[in-house]
């Protein structure tokens, strides 16, 4: 196979899929409610790609150089039988990892099956083991023990590792990192801490609020050492660390504070199947126009080999460069959009 590379060699290696735009949770920073209330409006269901249409796409990604497949949201356990894609998925020839990001809260009833349906890995994002600090961020009723119950089943059904992702805001949970260290040491969960992005429009991002990856290692660090674990891997997001008295690892992901656009191997499909070659992009390229309108898998390989070719993305980093906080002229997509 021909590596298809970008226009700043970066081969194409992972795929994000979103699988819904819907979310049972309200995440300030996220979707917040003001946004996404009552009157939002959602795909409708014959706007969503199918779990066939997403297969296909995946199998011609596979077919461009993708190994690595991640759903996402929206919340995607909202998607009936999201192990059924999962299965499908996990059949195509040249995917070598499935994994899911969740919000949790429905996982404890699903982790199993989405196991047997050949899922690896799982990410929980969880910001607070504080029951108020919890629900506030995430603007639910939802309790925090759902999404703990949800961490539990994964690990039973052996699915490994199960990340756990926290988002970290000034003012707002930071007062609750070290519990978190805490809690998940000595664990097999990986605990990682992710810096508030300028994502979306609608969650009044600023950059005082970010709490950098930087800050929180020395603040974890100084409670218990802490040592670099050697990337093994191009297009790894997270700075690993492991905690030198032995009780396992933790990440930082500084998207904000040192961007990794340099090694940015990952495309993103959106539930209408608009392929995204950046977080940031502002337009997505509609390959469902073309899985619908009767295309062959060779054209579609060729428009998706041609779109990464084209590919120059380095949002986040020229944002460092131009000194943070740049407003973007165009409308941004949404995080629950695209997923991450
Ligand atoms: N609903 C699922 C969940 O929350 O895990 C999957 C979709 S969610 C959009 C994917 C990840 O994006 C979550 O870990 C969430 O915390 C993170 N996220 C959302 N908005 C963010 C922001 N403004 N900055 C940093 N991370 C964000
Ligand atoms: Fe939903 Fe995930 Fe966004 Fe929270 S971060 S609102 S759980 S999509
Ligand atoms: Fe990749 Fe865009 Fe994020 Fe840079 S800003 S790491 S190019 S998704």
């Amino acid at each position: 196979m021909i590596a298809t590379v970008d226009r700043f060699s970066r081969p194409l290696r992972d795929l994000r899929i979103s699988v819904t735009d819907r979310c049972n949770l309200r995440c300030r920073y996220c979707m917040p409610r003001e946004a996404f209330g009552n009157d939002a409006v959602f795909l409708a269901r014959k706007e969503l790609l199918s779990f066939e249409e997403i297969a296909r796409v995946a199998r011609v990604f596979a077919s461009l150089g993708v190994e690595k497949i991640r759903l996402t949201g929206g919340e995607p356990l909202l998607r009936r039988e999201i192990e059924v894609l999962v299965a499908m998925i996990a059949a195509i020839d040249g995917i070598s990892e499935v994994a899911l990001t969740t919000n949790g809260t429905l996982l404890a009833g699903k982790a199993r099956a989405l196991r047997d349906a050949g899922l690896r890995r799982v990410t929980v994002s969880l910001d607070a083991l504080d029951e108020e600090v919890f629900r506030s961020m995430s603007d639910t009723r939802i309790p925090l023990a759902r999404v703990l119950a949800g961490i539990d089943a994964a690990l039973e059904a052996g699915l490994s590792p199960v990340k756990i992702n926290m988002v970290v805001r000034r003012g707002i949970n930071d007062h609750c990192v070290l519990a978190m260290a805490e809690r998940f040491r000595g664990r097999p969960e990986v605990l990682r801490f992710i810096e508030y992005m300028d994502v979306g429009t609608t969650n009044g991002w600023r950059l005082e609020q970010v709490v950098s990856a930087g800050e929180l290692r020395d603040a974890i660090g100084e409670r218990w050492p802490l040592e670099p674990i050697v990337p093994d891997r191009l297009g790894d997001v997270a700075t690993r660390y492991r905690y030198r008295d032995g009780a396992g690892e933790i990440g930082f992901i500084h998207s904000v504070s040192a961007p990794f656009c340099a090694s940015c191997t990952r495309a993103r499909l959106s539930a209408e199947g608009r392929l995204h070659t950046c977080l940031f992009a502002t337009r997505g390229h509609d390959l469902r126009a073309f899985v619908r309108g009767g295309a062959t898998d060779a054209q579609l390989s060729r428009e998706i080999a041609l779109i990464w070719a084209a590919r120059s993305d380095r949002y986040s980093a020229d944002r460092a460069e131009e000194t943070a906080g740049r407003v973007c002229a165009e409308k941004k997509i949404e995080m629950s959009y695209i997923g991450g």
